[in-house]
C-alpha cells in the first residue's frame, strides 16, 4: 500500500533566527495553517545553531547600502519590541587604524544618509566618553553609533517563532532533510530523517558533521510547492540535496566570556578594537570574539579554552586598558559562521537546472556573521518574494546568488 505524503505549501528547512522571520512574515501575510507554512529542523532546540551562538550584536555600520538597509529596518523593529527581544540600544564603538579610518569615514557618510548617527571622535573625546581605555597607541578615530546595540538571539527567535505559531505555523523538531526531488508539476518531494528520541551533543555534532549517528531514525516524506533554503551553515549541504551549486562555507568562531574585575563595562555596547577582537558586557562579565586568521572552513564545535583567550583575545585588550591587565578566563564556545564569497547573504529565488524549469525554490542563508542584526528584515523580503513575486519594502535583489556566476559581488568590508 502506498503510504500517504503531506501536502504543504510551503517548507522552511532550519529553524533558526531565519527560518524563523520568514516563517512569521509568511503567517502575517496570510499564510497560514500546518499545510500553509511547515518550518522543519534537525534540532528545534538549535544547540549548535548560529542563532544559538553567536554574540547577539546589532549594527547597522555596514558599507554596502543593502546591509545597512536590512539592519537598519530590523533595528527600528527590535526597538519597538525591546523588551520581547532583550534589545538594548547600547551602541558601537569601531576603534579604527590609520590605514582603516578613511574607508570607515566614507561608510559612515553612506549610513548617516541612510538615517543612522554615528558620531566620530577624536582621541580626546574617546576619553572622555570611555575613560577606561586609557591605551590608545593604534588608534587614528573612533566611530560611536549609539543605536546599534545588543540584541537576546534566543528571545528574538522565540518572538518570531511565537508569532508564527500563532497563525499555525508548524514547527517539527528532529527531522533532517536528506533527499529532495524535483518534480514535472513544480512540487518538490522532500525526503526527512525523523530521529525517533533526543539525540545527544555527541550525536548531534556527529549527524551535523555529514557523519551518521546510532540514533534510531524512520523516513518521513512531504510534498511541498515550495522550498526555502535557511539552513545556515549548512546551506549548502542542503543545496546540494536541492540540486543546485551553492558558493557558501561553515567557518569557525570562537568566543570567551572573562571576568573583568577591575572595570564594569555594563555602561558600554559593543567595543571593536583595532587588533579585529570585539567585546561587549555579559551580564556581570566580559564577552569577547575574534576572527582567527587562516581559520580553515568546515564544521569545527572545538573551543580551544583558555588558549585562545590567553593567545588571542587579552593580548589585544591588555593593550587598551589597564583596567585589563587582571582579567580571568572563565568559559567559552564556538560556533559557526556561514561565510559567502563576499561576507554577504544570500537570498532570493533559486534558478534548479535549465533556465525557467523550476520555480520552486527559495533561499536565505549565508550571512557571514551578521544573521541576527539583519533577521527581521531578509524574513520580510523572502515573504514577499514567495507571496508576490517581488520585494516590496527593500530591494534586495542584489543579494540573489546568482551574482556570483555573474561576477556582480557585493564585498563587505565591516566584517568581524
Ligand atoms: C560566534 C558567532 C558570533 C556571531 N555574532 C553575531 C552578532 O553579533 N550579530 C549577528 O547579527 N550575527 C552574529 N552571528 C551570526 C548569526 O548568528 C547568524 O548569521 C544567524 O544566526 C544565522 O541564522 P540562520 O537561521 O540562518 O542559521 P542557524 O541559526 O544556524 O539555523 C540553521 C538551522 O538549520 C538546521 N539544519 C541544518 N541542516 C539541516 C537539515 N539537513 N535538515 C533540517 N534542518 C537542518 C540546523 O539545525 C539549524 O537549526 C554570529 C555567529 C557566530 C557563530
Amino acid at each position: 500500500m502506498k503510504s500517504w505524503i503531506p501536502q504543504v505549501d510551503t517548507v522552511v528547512v532550519g529553524a533558526g533566527l531565519l527560518g524563523s522571520s520568514v516563517a512569521m512574515h509568511l503567517a502575517q501575510k496570510g499564510m497560514v495553517g500546518s499545510d500553509g507554512v511547515r518550518v522543519v529542523d534537525f534540532d528545534l532546540e538549535g544547540t549548535l545553531s548560529s542563532s544559538e551562538l553567536n554574540a547577539g550584536g546589532v549594527r547597522a555600520t555596514w558599507v554596502q547600502p543593502i546591509n545597512i538597509e536590512l539592519s537598519k529596518d530590523s533595528i527600528e523593529y527590535f526597538a519597538t519590541h525591546a523588551e520581547d527581544v532583550g534589545y538594548r540600544a547600547c551602541g558601537y564603538l569601531w576603534l579604527h587604524p590609520e590605514d582603516r579610518l578613511p574607508a570607515a569615514m566614507k561608510a559612515r557618510e553612506r549610513q548617516m544618509a541612510a538615517g543612522w548617527p554615528v558620531e566620530a571622535w577624536g582621541i580626546s573625546e574617546l576619553q572622555r566618553r570611555v575613560p577606561f581605555l586609557d591605551k590608545t597607541d593604534g588608534i587614528a578615530g573612533a566611530l560611536f553609533a549609539p543605536r546599534d546595540g545588543l540584541v537576546n538571539s534566543n528571545l528574538l527567535k522565540n518572538h518570531f517563532r511565537t508569532r508564527a505559531r500563532a497563525a499555525g505555523v508548524l514547527f517539527e523538531d528532529r527531522m533532517r532533510l536528506r533527499k529532495a526531488e524535483l518534480e514535472q508539476t513544480g512540487s518538490v518531494l522532500l525526503e526527512f530523517e525523523r530521529f525517533e528520541r533526543a539525540l545527544t551533543s555527541e550525536e548531534k555534532i556527529e549527524e551535523l558533521s555529514g557523519r551518521v549517528s546510532g540514533a534510531p531514525r524512520r523516513v518521513e516524506k512531504i510534498r511541498a510547492k515550495r522550498v526555502v533554503n535557511c539552513a545556515g551553515p549548512w546551506a549548502s549541504e542542503i543545496a546540494k540535496i536541492l540540486h543546485y551549486p551553492c558558493a557558501s562555507v561553515p567557518v569557525r568562531r570562537q568566543i570567551s566570556l572573562f571576568d573583568c574585575r577591575d572595570v564594569d563595562l555594563t555602561p558600554y555596547g559593543m567595543i571593536v578594537d583595532t587588533s579585529g577582537v570585539y567585546f561587549h558586557p555579559e551580564a556581570t562579565n566580559g564577552l569577547a570574539g575574534f576572527a582567527t586568521p587562516g581559520e580553515p572552513a568546515g564544521v569545527n564545535y572545538e573551543y580551544d579554552g583558555e588558549d585562545f583567550f590567553m593567545e588571542r583575545i587579552w593580548p589585544a585588550l591588555y593593550e587598551r586598558s589597564t583596567a585589563f591587565e587582571r582579567l580571568r578566563h572563565v568559559t567559552g564556545w564556538a560556533g559557526l559562521y556561514e561565510v559567502s564569497p563576499d561576507e554577504s547573504a544570500i537570498l532570493g529565488k533559486v534558478q534548479v537546472g535549465d533556465a525557467g524549469a523550476h520555480g520552486s525554490v527559495y533561499e536565505a542563508h549565508s550571512f557571514s556573521g551578521h544573521g541576527a542584526m539583519h533577521s527581521y528584515a531578509a524574513g520580510r523580503s523572502l515573504a514577499e518574494l514567495l507571496l508576490g513575486g517581488r520585494f516590496e519594502t527593500i530591494d534586495v535583489s542584489l543579494l540573489s546568488g546568482r551574482r556570483f556566476v555573474d561576477g556582480r559581488l557585493l564585498h563587505e568590508g565591516l566584517v568581524i
